[in-house]
């Protein structure tokens, strides 16, 4: 190689590293700080066009799909605006949450894009190593949709969506503001127009704050009918339902009263001029399933024992003594199997069957079943769950009935699902199925947005004006 040749190439090589490092410089300058004036260009790294100027997200805790069914069905008055957004968006009627169904791990699952597998919230679970039932609380390993919207330098809100806290949103920032206002759906949506429209609004340390920016993102969380549904106290002024027929008026009932709250909201963007350019998203962390009479569990402890196993019942902060081959874990429906000595295939199959056989079992997973479900490997490795109205309290209902959600069965799996507006095909029912993991890659392209970095969910595209 000639001197001459080495010095231009030394020049160009110079030149080349000079530019790559300010456009990482600038690439750096854009994404951090507060969000600018230009910033809701919507664009992201891979340029893709917002489709959407706002997205709302609604999370309705325990809106199980037959509520609405219900709720629209003869004689009833219906949901005019779920109707509504419905003929101006996609309706899911086949959308499912993931395993377990339980507030916490599916409301991470839900702003995260993935199941606990992979963000490790799992709820209560049998830790072996030290002998301990343990309880994940808000653990996430994920990145969250307003941690993707607050890195793209993008306003956004939470109104208590309480996975979103100090994770995209924070009590004191009006640029990424969380509040918590308490109360039920109606106040959270009051809440939620006053950040549309840039007006205070009560801050989690005891004093106002004004919102910086229309959030680009906002997401709302309500758990009416979740406090209703598990019918144990009269949760937002709800009576406790006696029997199944009075608790199924009361879930129609307050369906429809949620969907008038609903109203409010969409009256709102519109009064904004905001309501063609936002995209509404609603969905659900799980359903809800009644049960009553007497608890099957101690069936199900001799049951396992007659097959030779010590088997020991823990709740939280249990231990097992030293000679349990079997420790059972459960949140009130399904039970989580954690054996403590080496099971064969056969004696793995043996213990399925005889438990299948009971006509108090409703379904079970097992471990590779549990792994195709995103399944976080602290759930155990075998989980059954009860045909309703049947239940592994710790103790029967033996008067009126209450409702729990962590089943495999469909009342609990099978949620509601909507998506609505800017960037959304219109008047769309799709059958086909979907997962609550989907949510939020979806939302991550109606803002022109990159997924949140660990999410498996889709973008659900069959729902949107753009093709893949
Ligand atoms: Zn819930």
């Amino acid at each position: 190689m000639k001197k001459g040749m080495a010095t231009i190439g030394t020049v160009l090589c110079s030149i080349i590293i000079v530019v790559l490092a300010l456009t990482l410089v600038s690439t750096t300058w854009a994404n951090s700080g507060k969000p600018g004036a230009d910033s809701a260009a919507g664009q992201d790294a891979l340029g893709q066009n917002a489709l959407a100027k706002y997205v709302i997200y609604i999370n309705w805790d325990a809106c199980a799909y037959r509520y609405y069914e219900w709720a629209n069905s003869p004689g009833q008055p219906g949901t005019p605006n779920l109707n509504y957004l419905a003929s101006r968006g996609a309706l899911f009627t086949n959308a499912r949450n993931g395993i377990p169904g339980i507030t916490n791990p599916m409301q991470t699952s839900i702003v995260t894009g993935t199941w606990p597998a992979v963000h490790g919230n799992t709820y209560r679970y049998y830790d072996p190593v030290e002998n301990l039932v343990k309880e994940t609380g808000r653990h996430n390993d994920a990145e969250t949709i307003a941690e993707v919207v607050e890195k793209s330098g993008l306003p956004c809100a939470s109104v208590q969506q309480f996975m979103l806290q100090e994770r995209g949103t924070y009590p004191d920032d009006p640029y990424h503001l969380y509040i918590q206002p308490g109360a039920g759906w109606l106040k959270r949506v009051a809440e939620a127009e006053k950040i549309l429209n840039l007006k205070p609004v009560f801050g989690m340390n005891g004093k106002m704050i004004t919102p910086a920016e229309r959030p680009t993102f906002m997401a709302i969380y309500a758990d009416d009918l979740d406090a209703a549904g598990h019918n144990a106290s009269p949760g937002y002024g709800f009576s406790v339902a006696r029997d199944y027929d009075s608790w199924k008026a009361k879930m129609t009932k307050l369906m429809i009263d949620m969907d008038e709250g609903l109203g409010n909201l969409i009256d709102a963007l519109k009064k904004l001029g905001i309501f063609e350019e936002t995209a509404i998203i609603l969905t659900a962390d799980h359903g809800m399933t009644p049960y009553w009479g007497p608890s099957s569990l101690q069936d199900l402890i001799k049951t396992v024992e007659s097959l030779g196993y010590k088997c020991e019942f823990l709740g939280k902060n249990g231990r097992a003594s030293k000679n349990t081959d079997i420790v059972l874990v459960s949140a009130g429906l399904s039970v989580q199997f954690y054996f403590r000595n080496a099971i064969s295939d056969a004696q793995y199959k043996a213990l399925i069957d005889t438990l299948a056989s009971k006509p108090y079992v409703g379904g079970y997973f097992t471990a590779d079943d549990l792994k195709k479900e995103g399944a976080h490997p602290s759930l155990g490795s075998l989980m059954i769950w009860p045909e309703p109205p049947n239940h592994f309290h710790t103790s029967g209902k033996l008067i009126g009935l209450g409702g729990q959600h962590d089943s495999g069965e469909e009342s609990s799996r099978h949620v509601f699902m909507l998506i609505s507006g800017a960037g959304v095909k219109q008047g769309v029912v799709i059958d086909s199925p979907v997962q609550i993991i989907d949510a939020a890659p979806t939302m991550s392209r109606l803002m022109g947005l990159r997924q949140p970095a660990n999410a498996t969910g889709r973008v659900l595209y069959e729902a949107l004006v753009v093709d893949e």
